[in-house]
């Protein structure tokens, strides 16, 4: 087997095989959910409601009129009982709904079942901007947006790499629902006009590279690709390299390039979106750590508060337990039982805190230059760490920390604990405004 790699990057631990081989389940719907209006790498959304109004299951509930955003919609059937500004880890606030769930009934039924092959390429777009589809692997960038290129697109890529430890959510989407993945990869192929549909998996889920190969057998679009078991390979740029060979330049597109990358969770929401007109009001999350009594792989509502979701995997304790939502390397730690799953929840973590080490002290770096060596993007993460805790813009800017993809695995890797991801996430919205100001000059 022909088994894709790059440079740099580490080999860590999986912990995969807690919940790797568990099937999908739906998980009981809480008494509330907390909806973020700012749930897309985009413009926020305005509330659509009031308090006391009465809101049905994949209601829009909120919207922008810009152009890089993307609606929400109410996961469950219900009343608003409050909009207010609510904190979040991410260090953002965010005006947020919250729904006091009503009624037994709370699935969401389709009304009609559509043939993507009769819509016209503007149609299907629409279709994905009005159920609220963004990025689902993480990134959160609306993919209306994304799709919507005049640009010569070559290649699909399916993200099916999933090189965060724990989390198994995409391999269980690959096994269980490799039909409408298929289907919602053919939808997206269409859209761009790609030539070819490659799906990139990591070689330790050889059931999810099984199961796609027989499924695309009789399908010139597709191929499956091997990926070696490396953090971190599921990132947009790497992920291009190891199935094209191709390089994203600085600050550019992919689709400049010719590529366009979808998670496979992604690619099952906009199969739903486009045939049923499903909006994004669940998602698949994993739920694992050695501290959780029953992990495992589950449908949950957006909103659903991260207390729920442990409390129905068992956990009672939370002494010297940290609460990851996301993955471990690039999650945040939450300080609240009350945090909403979101679109790009991949998952619900309990990690022992000795193992989080964002909690211990940190010590000067030691130049041992292992962030370097493991840093994909061939930046000298020490040296950004050191101009970012100094606020040193100019230095910033000049050692290129805007092409930080905040992988973490130098963080994974220094010995002196230094929060490298922490400082440049810091910094990043200041630079970023400075490129910005200098571009318009
Ligand atoms: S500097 Fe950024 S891209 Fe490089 S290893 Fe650290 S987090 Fe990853
Ligand atoms: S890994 Fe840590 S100690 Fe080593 S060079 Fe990088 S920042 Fe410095």
């Amino acid at each position: 087997m022909d088994v894709k790699s790059f440079k740099g990057g580490a080999h860590v631990p999986h912990y995969k095989s807690f919940t790797d081989n568990i099937e999908i389940e739906k998980m009981p719907i809480p008494d509330r959910v907390i909806i973020p209006m700012h749930q897309c790498l985009g413009a926020p959304c305005e509330p659509l409601i009031k308090v006391n109004d009465r809101v049905k299951v994949g209601q829009k509930i909120g919207d922008s009129s810009e152009f890089i955003s993307s609606p929400v919609h109410s996961s469950v059937n219900g009343v608003v009982e409050k909009i207010e500004t609510l904190s979040y880890c991410s260090g953002e606030d965010a005006k947020s709904v919250i729904i006091r769930v009503e009624g037994e009934e709370q699935d969401f039924k389709p009304t009609f079942k559509r043939d993507p092959k009769s819509m016209s390429k503007e149609e299907i777009i629409n279709a994905i901007h009005e159920a609220g589809i963004v990025g689902m692997g993480g990134a959160s960038f609306p993919t209306h947006v994304n799709v919507n290129t005049r640009q010569p697109v070559e290649y699909l890529i399916l993200n099916g790499a999933e090189c965060e430890p724990f989390l198994t959510c995409d391999h269980r989407i690959m096994v269980e629902r490799a039909d409408e993945l298929v289907a919602g990869a053919e939808i997206l192929s269409s859209v761009i006009g790609a030539r070819k549909c490659l799906i990139g998996i990591e070689v330790n889920k050889p059931d999810a590279i099984e199961v796609l190969k027989e499924k695309t057998k009789d399908k010139d679009l597709f191929e499956i690709v091997p990926l070696a078991v490396k953090y971190p390979q599921g990132f947009k740029s790497i992920l291009i390299k190891s199935t094209t060979g191709k390089d994203v330049k600085r600050g550019a597109r992919s689709a400049e390039i010719g590529c366009i990358v979808r998670n496979v969770g992604t690619t099952v929401a906009v199969y739903e979106a486009v045939v049923y007109g499903k909006p994004l009001i669940e998602r698949i999350v994993t739920v694992s750590g050695p501290n959780v009594p029953n992990p495992g792989n589950f449908m949950i509502r957006m909103g659903t508060s991260v207390g729920h979701v442990l409390e129905h995997c068992g956990v009672t304790d939370y002494n010297n337990s940290t609460v990851i939502l996301g993955g471990p390397m690039t999650g945040r730690a939450q300080d609240s039982m009350k945090a909403p799953v979101v679109k790009n929840s991949t998952g619900v973590l309990l990690l022992p805190t000795e193992i989080v080490r964002a909690s211990e002290p940190y010590e000067n770096c030691v130049r041992c230059g292992k962030c370097v060596e493991r840093c994909p993007m061939r930046l000298y993460p020490n040296q950004l760490s050191i101009f970012a805790e100094t606020e040193n813009y100019e230095e910033l800017e000049a050692w290129n920390v805007m092409d930080c993809m905040e992988c973490g695995i130098c963080v994974y890797s220094c010995p002196s604990n230094r929060p490298i991801l922490e400082f440049i996430r810091h910094v990043k919205p200041t630079v970023k405004k400075m490129e910005l100001i200098r571009r318009k000059k």
